[in-house]
């Protein structure tokens, strides 16, 4: 009896059932809650709820640091924690708290050991934080760019693969990263974290770029920067518009990761921003003439790189690439530095 009752409800169901959007555009995370507030709204106003937390439950401890967000704390809260507090100054409409909720809309849906686990967010304005539990080791900008830690390629690849996990999870969940970076790629006892997806939107909403009279680039950010966001830039400035996010450009940042990653340094190194604008708009990319790395290393980046977004690979293909890599036993020294490994693949 129960298969005549399924089949009953689906045939009236289907009629009803909005499509689920799983579509490559930019808009993927943002269409498909708004599709899911279409379909359950009792269901997704209850499960917010849920992940409030009152902002006096908070103990908030020193500050970790600052970016575009506003600030971020360590706190404690059924134990340590990291809470981000937004700096809502320029903005006090419905329109951005509807926003911000949303982003938190898509944290909660999210459960993959290469993310940083969510744990709730404080949503009555003027008080909105979100917390996440508290990244012990170091960021991989860290580690890279500032202590000046050498990756071999066993390392680098065993990181890279990490990454692509998370972010291939997180794809496959409809949502983009739109800021992947190293400063947001934790590295805890050899486990990538990664933190802060998704969020983007929220955090240029509340620290009133538009004002600003220059491009208000933050450093080592351009990198990260597809073609089409760093052509859309202009456009995003005058207009006031969204930049073109999607998972191409999510890939692309990946691209530079891996460079860091392999060169302990950014693209671009040490150019003004205008020029890297100019070049990466014009389809240009950093030399790896001086990269001493094999083809399969360096074509990576070229993939990743792409001009076109459709030419880019999507995350699973990056896996599957990054697992065919040859993978040197570690014979010489557990330190080999990545430019000295050329010989690995003769
Ligand atoms: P950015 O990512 O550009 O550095 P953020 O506002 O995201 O700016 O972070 C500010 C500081 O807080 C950084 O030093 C970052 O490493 C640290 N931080 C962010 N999230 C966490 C976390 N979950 N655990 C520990 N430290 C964190
Ligand atoms: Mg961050």
């Amino acid at each position: 009896e129960r298969t005549a009752s399924v089949s009953g409800s689906t045939s009236t169901d289907s009629d009803r059932t909005p499509v689920r959007v799983d579509s490559q555009d930019s808009q993927v995370s943002d269409t498909e809650t708004i599709t899911d507030g279409h379909r359950w709204p009792r269901q997704n106003s209850l499960s917010m709820r849920e992940w409030d937390i009152p902002y006096d439950e908070l103990q908030i401890g020193d500050e970790i640091g600052a970016g575009r967000f506003g600030k971020v704390y360590r706190g404690y809260w059924h134990g340590d924690v990291a809470i981000k507090v937004l700096n809502m100054e320029y903005v006090n409409d419905e329109k951005t708290l509807e926003h911000f909720k949303m982003e938190v809309s898509t944290f909660r849906k999210t459960r993959h050991e290469n993310l940083v686990l969510f744990m709730g967010a404080c949503m009555k304005p003027p008080r909105l934080a979100i917390v996440t539990s508290l990244s012990k080791g170091n960021t991989l900008y860290t580690l890279i760019h500032l202590r000046k830690d050498k990756f071999n390629m066993n390392k680098t690849t065993i990181v890279a693969q990490q990454i692509a996990q998370g972010m291939g999870y997180l794809h496959a969940k409809g949502i983009l990263h739109k800021d992947l970076k190293t400063k947001n790629i934790f590295l805890e006892n050899g486990k990538v974290v990664i933190t802060d997806f998704g969020l983007f939107s929220v955090t240029k909403l509340c620290h009133g770029n538009r004002k600003g009279d220059s491009l208000g680039i933050p450093p080592g950010w351009l990198c990260y920067l597809a073609p089409e966001l760093v052509r859309s830039l202009h456009a995003h400035q005058a207009h006031n518009e969204d930049l073109a996010f999607g998972k191409a450009s999510d890939v692309y940042a990946f691209g530079t990761v891996w460079y860091e990653l392999l060169c302990g340094e950014w693209p671009f190194k040490g150019q003004p921003p205008e020029a890297i604008i100019w070049q990466v708009g014009k389809g240009m990319k950093q030399p790896l003439a001086n990269l001493q790395a094999s083809r399969d290393v360096k074509d990576i980046l070229m993939l990743c790189w792409s001009f076109h977004a459709k030419d880019r690979p999507d995350f699973i293909r990056l896996l599957n690439i990054l697992d065919k890599l040859p993978k040197k036993r570690l014979a010489r020294s557990p330190s080999h530095p990545i430019h000295l490994s050329r010989s690995a693949e003769s």
